[in-house]
C-alpha cells in the first residue's frame, strides 16, 4: 500500500507521530494509500524551517517571486492528466472536474503574478516642510492553510499563492481524506524554483490543527471547510493572537421567478446541485420557485432530468455526471438526512436511495434525490447536506422567496433565475449573501475578484483570492521621514499637526 509523506524543507518525511490515517478510493471502497497525521512536534519542525527560510524568501523582489508562479503555472499543464486522475481517484469526482478544480486554483496564480503591482504602497510627497509619507505591504513571516477535501486543487493554490507571492513562508495543513495532489502541487513549487521550506505540507487531523492554531511562529491562519470547525479555528486562532479567516458551510438558495426561462433554470439547477455529487461549497441545494405554476412547471422539468443524471466512477468515460460520496461516513450521513426529510413530510420526487453502482457495489455512490413540499422548519432545510440532494421549498411570492434565503444561516451562495431586470437588480442590492448569481447559478467570482460568503458561511474581515488576500497576508507599515535642511526649533511635545 502507498504510503504518503509530509512534505518539510523541501524533503519527503514520515513524521514522528507514528499515527496514520486510511484514504480510500471512493469508487471502490479499497483503502489505496496512508497519510501520516502529523503531531505538535512534526508542526514545530515544519515552522521553524519555514520561519528560517522566509527571511531571505521576503527580502527577494516581488518580481523574481512572481517569476517562481509563472513556471509553476506551465508545470500545472504539463501534468494536469497527472494531477487529474490523482485527484479524481481520491476524491471521486469525474476527470472534467478534478481538472476545473486544478484549473480554478491555477487562474489565482496566474492573478498573483500581479503581485508586484498589488504591493506597491502609497507615497506623498512632502505632506509637510521637507515631510514625505509612504506605506509599504510586507509579508507576515509564517502563514498557514487549513483546507477541505472538497477542493484538493484549487482552495491549497488559493491560499499558498498569494500568501508566497505576498513573501511568506506557508505551512499547508490539507485535508487528511485527499492529500495527494496538495503533495504534488508542493513538489512542483519546489521544481519551479521555490526555495525548500516555503511551502511545507504537514498532513494531519485535529491534532495538527492545534499545533498550527497554538504556535506562536505561525502569524495567520487561513481556513475553509465546515462550519462548526471554522468557528472553533475562528474563536482558536485570534484568542492566540492570530490573524485568521475561515470560510465555512453553505445552503445556497436559488430562486426561480414565474418569468424565468423554465428549460434554462431546470438545466442550472442540475449541474449546480449534482455536478460533484453536490460536494460543493458553492452548490445549489435548494431551489425555491415563486408561486404554485412556477413550482409544477419546474419540477414536470426537473424529475425526468434528475432520474437520467449518470453516477459513476472518473473511470467510466465522459458521460458520467458525477461520482461517488467521498467517504462511507458522508454517505452514510447524507442517507440519514434523505431519511429525516422522508419522515418530516417532504415528498420525494426521485428517490436515490437505492442506487448500487454494478460492478463498484462497495464504492460510495449515493443515488441523486428531489425533495417536493420542503418546509424551512426540516433538517433538509436547515443542514447542509453536501450530497446529490436538491430540496425545493415552494413560495408564494418574490419577498417570501427572498425572506426564505435572507433567514437561512448560511450566506455563501445564491442565485435569481429571472427575465425581469428590476427583480435581479432588487435581489441583488438586498439579499445578505456574499456571492450572488443573476441567471447565474455558480457565481463563483473570478481570481481577480474576491470569494466569500456572509453570515455563518464566513468568519473573519477579508475574503479569498483577488486584492483581499494580499492584504490578508501582509501588514502595512507606514513611514514618516523628514529631510530637512536643519531641524532648528528643538524637541516638540504636542502631536504634531500639518499646517
Ligand atoms: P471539515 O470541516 O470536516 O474539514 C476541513 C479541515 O478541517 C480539514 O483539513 C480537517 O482536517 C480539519 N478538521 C476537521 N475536523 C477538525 C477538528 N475537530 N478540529 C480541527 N480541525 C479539524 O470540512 P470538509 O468535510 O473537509 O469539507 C466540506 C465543508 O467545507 C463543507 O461544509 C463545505 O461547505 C465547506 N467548504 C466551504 C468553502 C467556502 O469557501 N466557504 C469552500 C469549500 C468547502
Amino acid at each position: 500500500m502507498q504510503q504518503l509523506w509530509h512534505f518539510i524543507d523541501g524533503k519527503r518525511v514520515s513524521g514522528t507521530s507514528g499515527r496514520k490515517a486510511d484514504i480510500y478510493n471512493p469508487a471502490t471502497g479499497e483503502v489505496q494509500a496512508q497519510v501520516p497525521l502529523a503531531n505538535a512536534a512534526d508542526m514545530d519542525s515544519a515552522v521553524q524551517g519555514a520561519a528560517r527560510a522566509q527571511v531571505a524568501w521576503g527580502a527577494t523582489n516581488p518580481q523574481r517571486r512572481a517569476r517562481v508562479l509563472m513556471e509553476f503555472i506551465r508545470l500545472l499543464h504539463r501534468d494536469m492528466d497527472k494531477l487529474a486522475e490523482a485527484l479524481s481517484r481520491e476524491h471521486g469526482k469525474t476527470l472534467p472536474d478534478a481538472k476545473g478544480d486544478v484549473i480554478r486554483g491555477l487562474e489565482v496564480a496566474e492573478f498573483c503574478l500581479g503581485a508586484p503591482h498589488l504591493l506597491k504602497g502609497e507615497y506623498t510627497d512632502g505632506a509637510g516642510p521637507g515631510i514625505d509619507m509612504y506605506s509599504m505591504r510586507q509579508p507576515l513571516g509564517v502563514a498557514a492553510g487549513i483546507t477541505p477535501f472538497n477542493f484538493p486543487a484549487m482552495i491549497p493554490m488559493w491560499k499558498f499563492c498569494p500568501a508566497i507571492a505576498a513573501g511568506n513562508a506557508f505551512i499547508l495543513k490539507p485535508s487528511e481524506r485527499d492529500p495527494s495532489v496538495p503533495l504534488m502541487l508542493a513538489e512542483l513549487m519546489q521544481e519551479a524554483g521555490l526555495p525548500d521550506g516555503i511551502l511545507q505540507v504537514v498532513n494531519g487531523d485535529k491534532e495538527a490543527v492545534d499545533a498550527i492554531l497554538d504556535h506562536e511562529g505561525i502569524s495567520a491562519v487561513g481556513f475553509v471547510g465546515s462550519t462548526p470547525i471554522a468557528a472553533y479555528i475562528y474563536e482558536r486562532g485570534c484568542a492566540n493572537g492570530k490573524r485568521v479567516q475561515c470560510f465555512g458551510g453553505a445552503k445556497n438558495h436559488m430562486i426561480i421567478m414565474p418569468d424565468a426561462d423554465m428549460d434554462q433554470a431546470a438545466d442550472a439547477l442540475i449541474g449546480a446541485g449534482f455536478g460533484a455529487a453536490g460536494e460543493r461549497c458553492m452548490a445549489i441545494s435548494v431551489a425555491v420557485p415563486v408561486g404554485e405554476g412556477t413550482a409544477d412547471k419546474l419540477m414536470e422539468k426537473l424529475a425526468p432530468k434528475v432520474e437520467a443524471l449518470k453516477i459513476g466512477p472518473y473511470t467510466g468515460g465522459d458521460d458520467v455526471d458525477f461520482g461517488p460520496l467521498v467517504t462511507a461516513e458522508a454517505k452514510a450521513r447524507v442517507g440519514g438526512l434523505v431519511e429525516s426529510g422522508v419522515e418530516a413530510g417532504a415528498k420525494l420526487v426521485v428517490d436515490g436511495r437505492g442506487f448500487s453502482m454494478q460492478g463498484y457495489e462497495d464504492g460510495f455512490f449515493f443515488g441523486a434525490c428531489l425533495f417536493d413540499h420542503v418546509t424551512p422548519d426540516m433538517d433538509i432545510y436547515t443542514q447542509e447536506i453536501f450530497g446529490p440532494v436538491l430540496v425545493t421549498v415552494r413560495a408564494e411570492n418574490y419577498e417570501d422567496a427572498l425572506k426564505l434565503a435572507m433567514d437561512h444561516e448560511y450566506g455563501n451562495g445564491t442565485a435569481i433565475f429571472t427575465r425581469d431586470g428590476d427583480a435581479a437588480r432588487d435581489f441583488a442590492a438586498r439579499i445578505n449573501v456574499g456571492m450572488v448569481g443573476i441567471n447565474v447559478p455558480i457565481p463563483v467570482p473570478l481570481a481577480y475578484y474576491t470569494f466569500g460568503g456572509w453570515k455563518k458561511s464566513s468568519f473573519g474581515d477579508l475574503n479569498q483570492h483577488g486584492p483581499d488576500a494580499f492584504r490578508f497576508y501582509t501588514k502595512t507599515k507606514t513611514v514618516t521621514a523628514r529631510w530637512p535642511s536643519g531641524i532648528k526649533d528643538g524637541a516638540e511635545f504636542s502631536i504634531p499637526v500639518m499646517k
